[in-house]
């Protein structure tokens, strides 16, 4: 086997990847070309600014030990159980459990987790290959099946690279200056193509075991050589990874465990440049049907806009701490105190209400993949982008002033000072001054530093940006209909108008309620 196209089945032998350790274990070893900080990283496991972010991955493993009904699935492919994270949603139920388990690891970790791409990814294509095959009578779907079959054989992580970085805005792919803005294909050969370009923001891409690279928007005719998709291991030949760095990341380099705030877990994000990356044929999901790009991202977005009741799980964490900080400063149970909290759970919930009612009101595609709500799912990611900011806004007033003006953990380990602060930062009597330290930079780590990171800003921008949302939900809207219905109940409406809003009243209440996939969303 050429080292262009190796398969890293290697990596775990012949059985799984099942628990966090073994996962830890398969990252090791792998000849990657990752820079950080202008210098080449030589062992991203042990690396104390990357590990944190290798701890939340392995994670949804353990999960998936403990939890097996929640984070694990059957395999149609294997027999065998497989990590949800690898699964293939057939119903609504599979869909809802995704969104359980992604809150229930923001819970545990207090970041992202990184591996719902990689599953929103499998779950778009699958329905996706199956479609352009009736469509151009190609080979993907059967192709794509092998592959997701392999990744459940060895228990991989997959990370899902779309996001180009676009060059200017205003321009197709094909008329940018430069033309590696959009990753495209530069080479045939009988045995596969060859692709360059750059994929930014890359959630758990190091951490990942292969990266399928996706188009990142509708493409026209002129677009043929960007429409590619395809599996490549994370080590393949003329990839280099550039580690994106995060507010106050360094502070995991400093050997203390109170500054960093969440000690073991925070996210990852790097850009991924593909120069001349071989893909071979097996692993090619498509090329060139750049018809079926705008499908593909669409149903990705509809998978991924829900993933991130996610947030939900954050936000848990930091209604927690900033319940805590309450207590610790004696002051829960002023009434305005209790209200806040009230305040961050009723917008905390209203994240996963959005996204669990958008796979509750998911539907079959013609493949059998089961397909969530696009507009709630819009909704719920449309709020995302919103009520985190609110969230970590009350967080950081129950918190007070001190969160951000607090001398260092050095300091407070000091002989000379070290007494002093623990005097003057004592909060109620019996709570240990310590643990009062240690909740208020949890709370900063949430709202200002490192898991800021996954909380705030990648709430704002992660699986499009609040207009991408927007559009998504004027286009389903149906305004007209709406229209309609207000002239109907006015005395506006003629007898034909009238009827053409009972049949549509009677198709959107029969989708809505299950009655039928006939429901009227046009
Ligand atoms: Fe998953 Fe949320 Fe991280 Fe996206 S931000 S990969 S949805 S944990
Ligand atoms: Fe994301």
């Amino acid at each position: 086997m050429s080292q262009q196209h190796k398969d890293t089945s290697s990596i775990s032998g012949s059985s799984p990847i099942q628990t966090g350790e073994q996962y830890i274990d398969s990252l090791r070893g792998r000849d990657l070309t990752v820079y950080l900080f202008g210098e080449k990283v030589e062992d991203i496991v042990e690396h104390p600014m990357i590990r944190p972010s290798i701890n939340a991955v392995a994670q949804t493993f353990d999960l998936a030990q403990r939890e097996p009904e929640l984070a694990s699935a059957i395999s149609p492919f294997t027999g065998e159980r497989v990590n949800r994270f690898l699964h293939i949603a057939t119903d609504a139920e599979d869909l809802v459990r995704q969104n359980k388990m992604q809150r229930k690891l923001g819970q545990l970790t207090g970041t992202c987790f990184q591996r719902c791409v990689g599953m929103d990814a499998f779950n778009a294509l699958y329905s996706v290959t199956y479609e352009m095959d009736q469509t151009h009578e190609t080979d993907y779907h059967q192709k794509f099946k092998a592959f997701v079959g392999m990744t459940h054989k060895h228990g991989y992580v997959i990370g899902g690279a779309m996001t180009d970085v676009k060059g200017d805005r205003s321009l197709p792919p094909h008329q940018q200056a430069d033309p590696d803005l959009y990753l495209h294909v530069t080479k045939r050969t009988a045995d596969g193509v060859y692709v360059t370009g750059a994929k930014a923001h890359q959630t758990g891409c190091l951490n990942s075991h292969w990266l399928v690279v996706m188009p990142t928007l509708r493409l026209g005719p002129e677009d043929k050589e960007f429409a590619i998709v395809g599996a490549v291991p994370v080590e393949a030949k003329g990839i280099t990874y550039i580690y994106g760095r995060q507010s106050c990341d360094t502070r995991s380099m400093e050997g203390g465990s109170i500054d960093v705030g969440n000690a073991r877990y925070g996210g990852q994000e790097a850009m991924v440049i593909f120069e001349d990356v071989f893909i071979p044929n097996q692993y090619i999901f498509m090329d060139g049907e750049y018809d079926f790009a705008a499908m593909l991202v669409e149903r990705f977005t509809s998978y991924h806009r829900r993933s991130y009741v996610c947030k939900s799980g954050v936000g848990d964490v930091l209604i927690g701490a900033a319940a805590t900080i309450a207590d610790y400063n004696g002051v829960s149970k002023a009434s305005h105190i209790r209200d806040k909290l009230v305040e961050m759970t009723h917008q905390n919930e209203t994240i996963y209400a959005t996204g669990i009612a958008a796979s509750y009101q998911g539907f079959a595609t013609e493949s059998g993949a089961f397909l969530p709500d696009d507009m709630l799912a819009n909704v719920c990611k449309h709020h995302v982008t919103k009520m985190p900011y609110e969230i970590g806004r009350l967080a950081q007033d129950l918190a007070g002033g001190m969160v951000v003006t607090m001398p260092s953990e050095q300091d407070y380990r000091s002989n000379e000072v070290g007494p002093l602060l623990e005097k003057y930062l004592k909060g109620k009597a019996d709570v240990n001054t310590e643990d009062r330290v240690r909740i208020l930079r949890l709370i900063e780590n949430m709202t200002l530093g490192r898991n800021a990171v996954g909380y705030l800003t990648e709430s704002m921008h992660g699986a499009g940006s609040p207009q991408a949302q927007r559009i998504q939900i004027m286009r389903q809207m149906q305004v007209d209909y709406k229209k309609k219905l207000a002239q109907a109940l006015a005395g506006i409406e003629n007898e034909e108008t009238r009827l053409e809003i009972m049949a549509k009243v009677d198709g959107y209440f029969a989708r809505v309620f299950k009655l039928s996939d006939q429901g009227d969303r046009s």
